[in-house]
This record gives C-alpha cells, structure tokens and sequence, in this order.
C-alpha cells in the first residue's frame, strides 16, 4: 500500500501535468498563430511529454490499486504578448511543478513511503531537466531573437525537436 496522503497528492498532480500540457498546447498556438512553426513544435512535444507525465501518475496509482479521480483542466489563462513571454512563463510553470513534485516526494518521505519516493526519483530528475531546457531556451532567445536572421534560425532550431517517449516505463 502507499500513504494515502501521499496517493491524494499524486491525483492532483494528474491534472497539474494535465493542465502543462493545456498551457504548452497554448503557447504552440502563440507561435504557430505568428508562423513560428519551430518554437510551435518545440511547444506541441513538450504537451506531449506533459500527458505521458499525467499518464504515469495514473499508472502508478492503478498499479497500487487506486483508481484515479480526474478532475477539470482548467483553462490556460496566460495573456501572452511578446514571443519571450511564453518562454518565461514556462520556466515559471516548471519551477511551480518542481515544488509540487518535491512537495509530494516530502510527504512520501514522512511516510516512510518508499514505493513512492523511489518512483518519484525519476520526476525529481526531470523536473531538473526541464528548468534547465526552459532558461536555456530564455537565453537563446535573448541572444538570437532580436534580429530577423537569428530568430529565422533558432526556429529552425526548434523545428528539429523530436518526441521520445518517456524513459521511465511501467508495467
Ligand atoms: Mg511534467
């Protein structure tokens, strides 16, 4: 069995990668609303990434014999204006989703939950590499955005992004 508290944190964060996955499928919308294909794909497999994520959730806690409640995706709300606005509102959102990762991680913990914990390890891990990806992507910007020739590139950069499926597989 694995805590119940812990399990009810694990249920919302169901909807809390659901919901990435909403805010990134906006922000590809932002771009590809302006011919930015590039930074929209970069967007549409980072969504993809954000429901393989929901999706583990829900097979863990199917695994450990709970059904998954799913609640309403909430409406992504973000009003975004210039092009670096949905990157840095990205690098916000991830940083929101780490301390809710590390909030559960923390109650898992408390719990002596260690089924829990050692299936966390891999979204702690993650979580790093998404910051880290979405400042990286802030910085590109900064240096290559402001002119016509640089951003041509970098969204043909960005254009390249491929989905891979996640590396942590449940049976
Ligand atoms: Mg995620």
């Amino acid at each position: 069995m694995i805590n119940k508290k812990v399990a009810e944190l694990m249920n919302l964060q169901i909807n809390k990668e659901f919901y990435s996955a909403y805010l990134y499928l906006d922000m590809a919308n932002f771009y590809a609303d302006r011919n930015l294909n590039g930074f929209a794909n970069w967007f549409n497999v980072q969504a993809q990434e954000e429901r393989d994520h929901a999706m583990l959730f829900v097979k863990f806690l199917q695994n450990n014999n709970i059904r998954p409640e799913l609640e309403a995706i909430a409406k992504p709300d973000k009003a975004f204006n210039e092009l670096i606005d949905p990157l840095e509102a990205s690098l916000q959102h991830e940083i929101y989703v780490t301390e809710s990762i590390h909030n559960i991680y923390d109650e898992a913990l408390k719990a002596k939950d260690f089924r829990s914990t050692q299936f966390l390890d891999w979204f702690v891990k993650e979580q790093g590499e998404e910051e880290n990806s979405a400042d990286e992507l802030i910085q590109k910007y900064k240096i290559f955005g402001s002119d016509g020739k640089g951003l041509y590139l970098l969204d043909s950069e960005l254009g390249t992004r491929v989905y891979a499926p996640p590396t942590l597989v449940l049976d």
